[in-house]
């Protein structure tokens, strides 16, 4: 019997979020045996992300976590500057570790709203025993950041990262998924505000495998199922002027 995946997206408000949701939940409804559950950055569950899962058919969980004001970037903060998703991952992560049971046959994933996930990607995850690793196009400065595998014993043997290869595990979190029973096994497994930008992929492995017990897919670690592509936020210029003007372009229409 197939497992069930559990796709973990922190989400925030902003102009293209109903877009965003929208490309992922097209994608995600492909996938048999699927439980997305997305956690949103704020005090309550808005109306906006509420309508979204009325308007859908797909299992999921829908969780408020906001991320605490001195932790939150400002408008104009480079985005490496604090940490993102903390916050939601975690929430998503206490919300599992209730409800999972330890004969419940899970993988976990942490699918951000702005990636772009190949179908075939959730197929390879199937096959994970304790944790799967795979290349990640268009990230870390690089057109794919992989795991090096070895073809002769299908073992990770390296990393080819280019942005802080030296971290314990040099993965985007777009790279790895893991087998569910490792959360209940390993409850202080999460994600921290006290680690170096970067690190939050370490920080929650190191509770969970090592780096030999890796298990890389995605034909030896050959092949990009997803990419870390990022919206460019639109330009509205026209409707900061029709906003003062009380003449907003979309009265009576969500977007
Ligand atoms: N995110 C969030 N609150 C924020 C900024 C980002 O919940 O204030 C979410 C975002 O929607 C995404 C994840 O956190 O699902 C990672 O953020 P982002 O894609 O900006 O990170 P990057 O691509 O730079 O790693
Ligand atoms: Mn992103």
């Amino acid at each position: 019997e197939k497992p069930t995946i559990y796709a973990i997206t922190p989400t925030f408000a902003r102009p293209v979020q109903k877009a965003e949701l929208t490309r992922l939940y097209q994608t995600f409804l492909h996938i048999p045996n699927f439980h997305w559950i997305v956690v949103e950055d704020s005090e309550i569950k808005t109306k906006l992300v509420t309508r979204f899962f009325e308007n859908s058919s797909i299992i999921y969980t829908h969780i408020a976590a906001a991320t605490p004001p001195n932790y939150k970037l400002g408008r104009n903060d480079p985005n490496w500057k604090k940490p993102r998703g903390v916050e939601q991952r975690n929430a998503a992560l206490r919300w599992l570790r209730e409800y999972l049971k330890v004969t419940d046959r899970g993988i976990v994933y942490f699918a951000d709203d702005d990636n772009t996930y190949s179908i075939k990607l959730f197929h390879e995850m199937e096959k994970i025993q304790k944790v799967g690793v795979w290349p990640v196009g268009l990230v870390g400065g690089l057109m794919v950041e992989k795991p090096i595998c070895d073809n002769v014993t299908n073992k990770v043997i390296g990393f080819n990262a280019a942005w802080k290869p030296d971290r314990p595990f040099p993965l985007d979190m777009a790279g790895f998924a893991m087998n569910a029973r490792l959360l209940l096994e390993n409850k202080e497994a999460m994600f921290s505000y006290d680690v170096e930008g970067g690190y939050q992929e370490s920080e929650i492995l190191r509770h969970i495998v090592s780096r030999d017990e890796l298990e890389p897919l995605a034909d030896c670690c050959t092949k990009v199922y997803v990419w870390h592509t990022r919206t460019e936020p639109p330009q509205l210029n026209v409707e900061q002027l029709l906003i003062k003007k009380g003449k907003r372009s979309n009265v009576g229409i969500e977007v």
